[in-house]
């Protein structure tokens, strides 16, 4: 992620409503990726401070007992929710007092994974758009984060643009316990969100187009039977040799969770680096470096996170090998992601509240 100075010259954050320097409110422009100091304008609208256009409304949920989502809406965008905001469905209850800060801490990691789509112009459609396809996504809760609900489980996935997040993911105790159970090595709700949006980019870029024959010879037959697989890979396990062809052992269960696993790492990788970038951690320019230079910084940049996590007494940051196949599949979706960018009309751009330049 790029990094925030605010007009004072403090350094400010991506979720920040208000400079901790000079006080004053700030506001995320999705459309050019940009954050700035906000001024009331006439008629309910904000500005950018010392900028008389363009004027923008404040999304519904920044009050800071919601969201605080600093997120603005452009003057002629009738919605009262900002683009990230609009495409959550189905909140938790939030007659129970913990649900807000599970809906909080949910949405926090969405809108990064947003700021992700948006920066590598990813195009998405709503469900106003789309009826049958459009991305949303529903926060549930089963009887394990609430007593009160019918549903004994609910699994967080993808089906045809819906996206469902158990909202019992928000809590830390609940992720390590799974995580353990399962035996991952990493679980956090960023990486949830930038898996399932993987099963929609497959579907919205993949199945029935041009790539779908190199789809299945490096990630498989993305058309055998998932529920068989799902047994197996529950009663037997992963394959002993995965880490030779998969970046997880979940990603070895069927082709198109290899390829939602692999997409999350890109997008991680996609956004370490526009970070350590923006930092003057390293220098590359994403967007024209050729992949293999772009992987062997990331590769660096990943071996340096890890040792500056343990310095602090933590768990590594990316607890991940990546062998040739997997390097050759991230590859491909870097190919994928290039093409989409590079044919994402203006108009069809703007549609997702998008305008902005390329930015790492
Ligand atoms: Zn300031
Ligand atoms: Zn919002
Ligand atoms: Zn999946």
């Amino acid at each position: 992620m790029k990094r925030f100075h605010c007009s004072c010259g403090a350094e400010i954050f991506f979720d920040n409503t208000r400079c901790l320097n000079c006080e004053q409110d700030l506001g995320f422009d999705p459309a050019t990726l940009r954050m700035f100091t906000i001024q009331d304008a006439k008629g309910g609208f904000v500005t950018e401070v010392g900028e008389s256009g363009p004027r923008f409304r404040l999304c519904e949920h920044r009050p800071e007992n919601v969201l605080s989502c600093n997120w603005l809406i452009a003057e002629d965008d009738s919605h009262d929710e900002c683009v990230s905001c609009r495409l959550t469905r189905i909140i938790p209850h939030l007659s129970i007092p913990k649900n807000v800060k599970r809906w909080r801490i949910l949405e926090d990691a969405k809108r990064r994974m947003i700021y992700n789509l948006l920066n590598n112009r990813l195009t998405f459609e709503t469900r106003e758009e789309n009826p049958e396809q459009g991305l949303v996504f529903d926060f549930l809760e089963d009887r394990r984060s609430n007593p009160l609900v019918s549903e004994e489980h609910i699994y967080t996935g993808h089906n045809s643009g819906v996206i469902t997040i158990n909202a019992a993911e928000a809590d830390p105790e609940y992720r390590v316990a799974v995580r353990e159970e399962m035996n991952e090595r990493y679980r956090t709700n960023l990486g949830h969100f930038r898996h399932e949006i993987g099963h929609y980019y497959w579907m919205r870029l993949i199945q029935n187009t041009h790539w779908e024959a190199e789809f299945t010879s490096l990630f498989g037959d993305p058309y055998w039977d998932y529920d068989i697989s799902l047994k197996n890979y529950y009663e037997n396990g992963p394959r002993a040799d995965w880490q030779e062809y998969h970046i997880s052992a979940y990603a070895s269960m069927h082709p198109l969770e290899d390829w939602a696993e692999t997409w999350a790492h890109y997008l991680h990788m996609n956004d370490a680096l526009e970070t350590a970038v923006s930092f003057n951690v390293l220098k590359l320019e994403f967007r024209r470096d050729n992949f293999r230079q772009i992987f062997a910084k990331w590769m660096e940049l990943a071996v340096a996170m890890n040792a500056l996590n343990r310095s602090v007494g933590k768990f590594d940051a990316y607890p991940f090998v990546i062998k040739h196949m997997v390097y050759r599949k991230l590859e491909f979706i870097r190919r994928v992601v290039t093409e989409a960018r590079e044919s994402a009309a203006p108009a069809v751009f703007s549609a997702c509240g998008s305008s902005g330049a390329p930015i790492n």
